[in-house]
């Protein structure tokens, strides 16, 4: 059993707001970005179909249009939130489809072009594991000597059964090698994974922690499985209800706890929880219980239980 760490934070978890309080000292929002981009899981190169649950529909601010130039959704997106917060500053978060999955000219293009912004003091760039190479890299670790720059991998499962189920098409080799590539690069790296997809069980989820926790990463995203309108995923849901062992906000909090503990405690969590557009969600649906009150829930079940993330982490890593 591990001691409890000394984090910025007072939660029993190495909580991302107090991380982001302590490095800029100032309010700070992402303006989401839709930059055009597609992903070689849609654009045959790989696959047509896409992952089985994607729909980028889910995260689509009404600024966040590929028919506008990145300056326009920057600008729009800071007058959208200035008018509460006037004096914040902006990480341009490209979100949408894969934002590595083109040539370097054209990266380098619509990064400078999201940076011109004297607001914009970074970037957050999503992307797939495998869409991502030491040249793309070279000139992103140089972004991040002058900004704060992200590079949020969606990892997904570290079982290439799953992975392989959903369509992901890549694999957890994959993903380990795009995040070794990219460290020690003084560039963020984030990972972004599903709790629930079809197939796993209570020891897959704690093994998926156990593998994450020996990467070098600085961030992680956790969201639930969630069945989206318009996704593949739908359509198998619908037909086989069975298959899928959907969680309540119960039992997903109780499994977060567990996940928490074996995870390595340098690892900043980020999110731990997704929350849909109504309109667009199928299942589960948790009575529109909010991201904080899930979030306040596991924070004081952490204590009430006295333990806190990393308890049980076996400090390996990947060499
Ligand atoms: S989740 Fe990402 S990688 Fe998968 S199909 Fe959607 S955009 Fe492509």
């Amino acid at each position: 059993m591990n001691n409890k760490p000394n984090w910025k934070g007072r939660r029993n978890y190495n909580d991302f707001s107090s991380y982001f309080k302590s490095i800029f000292k100032q309010r700070i929002q992402k303006i989401s970005i839709n930059a055009g981009f597609t992903c070689p899981n849609r654009d045959g190169s790989k696959s047509t179909g896409g992952c089985a649950y994607c729909n980028n529909n889910t995260f689509s601010p009404f600024y966040c249009n590929p028919k506008k130039t990145i300056k326009q959704q920057i600008d729009e997106g800071i007058d959208f939130f200035a008018a509460k917060y006037k004096t914040q500053k902006y990480l341009a978060y490209f979100q949408a489809y894969s934002n590595t999955y083109a040539p370097l000219s054209v990266l380098k293009k619509l990064y400078s072009e999201a940076l011109e912004n004297p607001s914009v003091i970074g970037l957050v760039i999503a992307t797939r594991p495998d869409c991502i190479d030491k040249q793309k890299l070279n000139y992103i670790e140089q972004l991040a000597k002058k900004y704060y720059v992200t590079i949020e991998y969606g990892i997904e499962s570290s079982l290439n059964e799953t992975l392989k189920k959903i369509n992901r098409s890549h694999t957890f080799e994959d993903t380990i090698h795009a995040i070794k590539l990219s460290a020690n690069r003084g560039i963020h790296i984030g990972a972004h994974l599903i709790l629930g997809l079809e197939g796993e069980n209570y020891l897959d989820f704690i093994e998926h922690a156990k593998q994450i926790s020996k990467l070098p990463i600085n961030t992680l995203k956790l969201h639930q499985l969630q069945i989206i309108k318009n996704t593949k995923l739908e359509k198998d849901y619908l037909k086989n209800p069975d298959n899928y062992n959907l969680f309540t906000a119960d039992s997903y909090i109780n499994l977060v706890i567990d996940f928490l503990e074996h995870l390595n405690p340098d690892i900043i969590v980020e999110r731990f929880v997704s929350e849909s557009p109504s309109d667009l969600l199928i299942a589960p649906k948790w009575n529109r219980v909010k991201n904080f009150e899930i979030v306040e829930k596991i924070d004081k079940k952490l204590k009430e239980k006295q333990t806190w993330q990393g308890r049980l982490y076996d400090g390996i890593y990947y060499t």
